[in-house]
């Protein structure tokens, strides 16, 4: 099922089934801690990326798997709005399944009404929004050059008040980057504003785009948590051993270590040797790492996978 990954387990999402609506690194941003890589295709042309009806038969056949799936979660390679067949697979994956949908979505268009009735069928959406400033907003996420953080904003202000469903906004924090007094602020001027049902603060526990995105403290995050109120939790997971109890298939473990024993691996190398979604393998790649069967190694701001 080429559009399909998982269901791969997810601490907010329980049991998530991706579908992935773009092509890897299509995306209006190019963020300085996209665990993805850097952004290849920087576009805001919504388009339909992939034929809509294969998608869809793509989720029916996931279905008849018969597997525990807790949401349908469109994120993937990229920003998943940027594909203009959303709001159809929304609706029609309605008419099949009970299971709910969740949406990944940076934000980017929010501001365009046709995308905000797309997404009103969705079970949950989750905005993320990574500064309160325009200065900050091109530092974080380096956004095509049509994009200004008051549109993005405003976006989601405009979506909150038609959208019914729950919305959790993702607040992504880097080291010296958005983490000012300043900015901290703001974003709770914005939160207030936004109305989410939850808050969620991240910051950069994975191999990021840019070596100088570097993460906040647990403290750091627990007083931003503290200061914003009682519906921000941290979601940034530092502690593995913690790491959900998870139901991985031993036989892709076992072809993810017979492939990393022969040489140091990228991401991406994994990706195109056995064809596993990149989301999905970072999963399994961090419970590896905390199984201590493999570690990282960065050279020259890449990062490999070797075996211990
Ligand atoms: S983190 Fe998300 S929004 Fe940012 S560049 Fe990566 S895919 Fe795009």
């Amino acid at each position: 099922m080429k559009y399909i990954y998982g269901p791969v387990p997810s601490r907010r999402l329980g049991f998530s089934l991706g579908v992935d609506l773009v092509p890897y690194k299509t995306c209006p941003f190019d963020c300085i801690y996209c665990q993805l890589g850097k952004t290849t295709d920087k576009t805001i042309a919504r388009r339909e990326c992939f034929p809509k009806e294969d998608i869809l038969r793509d989720v029916r056949k996931a279905l008849l798997l018969d597997k525990k799936i807790d949401y349908i979660t469109f994120s993937g390679s990229g920003e998943p709005t940027l594909n203009s067949g959303i709001g159809w697979l929304a609706r029609e994956i309605k008419k099949i399944t009970q299971i709910p949908i969740a949406v990944l979505t940076n934000s980017s268009f929010l501001w365009d009404k046709s995308l905000r009735e797309d997404l009103l069928p969705a079970d949950l959406v989750v905005p993320s929004l990574d500064a309160a400033t325009e200065e900050v907003f091109k530092a974080m996420n380096r956004p095509h050059s049509s994009l200004n953080i008051d549109k993005i904003v405003e976006g989601i202000k405009e979506f909150r008040k038609e959208f019914k469903n729950e919305l959790w906004l993702e607040i992504m924090l880097v080291k010296g980057i958005n983490d000012s007094k300043d900015e901290i602020e703001k974003f709770k001027e914005l939160i207030s504003e936004t109305h989410p049902e939850k808050v969620h603060l991240n910051t950069v526990v994975r191999p990021p785009a840019e070596e100088f995105a570097h993460p906040l403290s647990v403290k750091e995050l627990e007083e931003t948590r503290d200061f914003f109120g009682e519906n921000c939790e941290v979601i940034a997971r530092f502690d593995k051993s913690r790491l959900d109890k998870l139901s991985l298939s031993g036989d892709i473990e076992c072809v993810i270590i017979e492939l990393i024993k022969r040489r140091p691996v990228t991401l991406s190398d994994i990706h195109s040797s056995l064809g596993i979604h990149r989301n999905e393998l970072i999963k399994y790649l961090e419970i590896l790492e905390r199984d201590k069967k493999i570690k990282k190694v960065d050279y020259e701001g890449v990062t490999y996978y070797e075996c211990k």
